[in-house]
């Protein structure tokens, strides 16, 4: 299987390019619309077709490129079924593998930053994308979107942290320019969540973070509910009499 990491700087966002040799089909992980071209660069020069865009959750930190690359290469759109997109073609369930030829992906549920939020475990486990569930040395915010401290501490303690030790961690986002992690890593030393911090101090430390609104998420949240296509040209879909879905 081919495997590369590409960085978006403007929001910090990894996406993921997981191709099958094979039959040259790809899937990309967590898109970024501005950097479409680039992702279908990278695909051309690996010799990739992108057959599917697959979130981890409904971003409020970007806008996802799904619904632009699906309008360009004609790429289907996986995502979380209990997001309940109309714009989704593949709905992603718990427990039901995800392939695209060689490249096997299974969908484990991991809520509390975001209620729907999945994480992808590849192949025989060699790694695990784990969205904004679990970042190296950290976590995703849990004060928007239904997010709840709780239900991130159940998720990463008894559904990430029960991986094996050296399963790779690929987080969605780095704001220091780390790019990978492990299991055991992070189970032993991330600062919120590792080294056997109970759910108590967890919630102590989310509740004193005290950070800022997010910036975006009025405007990334509506366009990500419908696979990236921002208000405004939704709206001059609609007023046209489109679909505002993409
Ligand atoms: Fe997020």
């Amino acid at each position: 299987m081919i495997f590369r990491q590409l960085y978006e700087e403007t929001s910090s966002t990894y996406t993921y390019v997981l191709g099958c040799e094979e039959t040259g089909q790809a899937v990309l992980v967590d898109p970024v619309l501005p950097a479409w071209q680039r992702d279908l660069e990278v695909l051309a020069t690996l010799h990739l077709t992108l057959r599917y865009t697959l979130e981890t959750h409904i971003h409020a930190d970007h806008v996802t490129s799904a619904a632009r690359l699906k309008r360009e290469v004609g790429s289907r759109i996986a995502g979380p079924a209990l997001d309940r997109l109309l714009c989704t073609d593949h709905p992603i369930e718990e427990g039901v593998p995800f392939r695209v030829g060689e490249v096997l992906l299974t969908p484990l549920h991991t809520p509390g930053h975001t209620d729907n939020h999945f994480a992808y475990v590849s192949g025989e486990r060699e790694r695990v994308l784990t969205g904004d569930a679990l970042l190296i040395d950290g976590c995703g915010r849990t004060d928007f979107q239904n997010g709840d401290a709780t239900a991130l501490y159940r998720s990463v303690t008894e559904r990430l942290f029960t991986l094996p030790d050296d399963v790779l961690v690929y987080p969605a986002h780095d704001y220091q320019g780390r790019r990978v992690s492990s299991i055991a890593q992070e189970r032993e030393r991330n600062p919120r969540l590792g080294g056997g911090k109970t759910l108590e101090e967890f919630i102590r430390i989310m509740e004193a973070l005290d950070l800022p609104y997010p910036k975006l998420i009025d405007r990334a949240v509506p366009a990500n509910r419908a696979c990236g296509v921002l208000p405004e040209r939704a709206r001059r879909h609609a007023s046209a009499g489109a679909s505002p879905q993409g």
